[in-house]
């Protein structure tokens, strides 16, 4: 149960239309802060819970007025433009109020539980019967009484909630959110603990745990209704036909009957503006989309790997060598970004 109180969540963005967190069309509220340091992350300003700034090179007009504006000397300019020294930072805008040509964003803004829902639901006239509001990340769990409240304020108003989660989270947390959550998107991104650990700084033994807990309890309870595992396809990370059977083993032998659709995300590169605007570097950078017959071929072990074949389905972009929609595959598909 959550307490009857004014919870305040940090929120990266609200995203409009989406038709890639779950059926229909929804909004997707982004949570601002992951324990998990994935590689190749696709969101890199949702990692740290607190909000962070970023500078949009092709907007400054090297006016230098934003050196003056920060009170902790913070911001330096360089041959390459604005360095942002991330350990003096702390967000708090005044740079980005007086920089002239809004070069300079702070990612991340507080908001009430209240307001929350009154903006996510001026868009219900769009949700139709199949779409609604998903909370992703970051890790939404993470900050699970505020999405306890805002997604059982939602179910008041009849509006489909779905929770976007890597299950790296304490069990309580889930727990806390389940009773108000009609879909349940868990990601599985490696069955190998030492190579998950390498991949994304944590071993799966949590998730996989928080997994079988969560299948539990939508055995035993009427919200969640469903389940969907999704599964990020990275070159020379997760593609690995040994991975991808055995995470189908391990959701035929734990999630029969709960999990309704595999997802297989193919990797892409849209995210190379962001690390460049948070002056990070992206391991990923220069790697190329996935070729259409890796796709295909590691579909192909998904299903023959002991699952339910109707669940299983490939979405994302296959690279331009071959970039025709392989069958079955909508339009809508191609523009996913896999799971963080
Ligand atoms: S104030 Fe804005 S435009 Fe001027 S140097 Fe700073 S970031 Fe660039
Ligand atoms: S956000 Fe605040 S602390 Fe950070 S650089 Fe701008 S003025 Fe300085």
């Amino acid at each position: 149960m959550i307490a009857d109180k004014i919870h305040t969540g940090t929120i990266l963005e609200i995203q409009r239309m989406s038709t890639e967190d779950g059926p229909g069309l929804r909004t997707t509220v982004f949570f601002k802060g992951c324990g998990l340091r994935c590689s190749w992350c696709h969101n890199p300003e949702s990692l740290e819970k607190k909000p962070e700034l970023q500078w949009i090179e092709s907007r400054c007009i090297g006016c230098r007025t934003c050196l003056e504006s920060c009170p902790r000397g913070a911001l330096t300019f360089s041959e390459s433009g604005i360095v942002i020294n991330r350990d003096t930072c702390d967000g708090c805008g005044m740079c980005a109020g007086e920089c002239p040509s809004t070069a300079l964003e702070v990612l991340g803004k507080v908001w009430s539980v209240d307001k929350l829902v009154d903006e996510v639901i001026r868009d219900a006239p769009y949700f139709g019967a199949s779409g609604g509001v998903t909370a992703s990340g970051g890790e939404a769990a993470l900050q699970a009484p505020v999405v306890a409240e805002f997604f059982r304020e939602l179910n008041r108003r009849g509006i489909h909630t779905a929770l976007d989660t890597s299950g790296h989270c304490p069990w309580k947390s889930l727990e806390m959110i389940l009773p108000y959550a009609d879909l349940v998107l868990y990601d599985i991104k490696e069955i190998d603990p030492l190579k998950h650990r390498k991949f994304t700084g944590a071993g799966n033994e949590l998730i996989l745990e928080n997994l079988t807990r969560v299948a539990e309890y939508i055995r035993e309870h009427v919200l969640p209704r469903e389940m969907w595992i999704r599964t990020p396809i990275i070159p020379g990370a997760t593609d690995r036909a040994d991975n991808i059977t055995g995470i189908g083993l391990w959701i035929a032998g734990n999630l029969d009957g709960v999990a309704t659709r595999w997802e297989l995300c193919a990797f892409n590169n849209l995210c190379r503006d962001k690390y460049r605007r948070l002056g990070k570097e992206w391991i990923f950078g220069g790697s190329r989309l996935m070729s259409r017959q890796t796709l295909d071929e590691l579909t192909a072990a998904a299903k023959s790997s002991g699952v339910d074949q109707d669940i299983v389905f490939c979405t994302g972009t296959a690279g331009i060598q071959d970039a025709a929609v392989g069958a079955g595959q909508s339009r809508r598909d191609k523009k996913r970004t896999p799971p963080c």
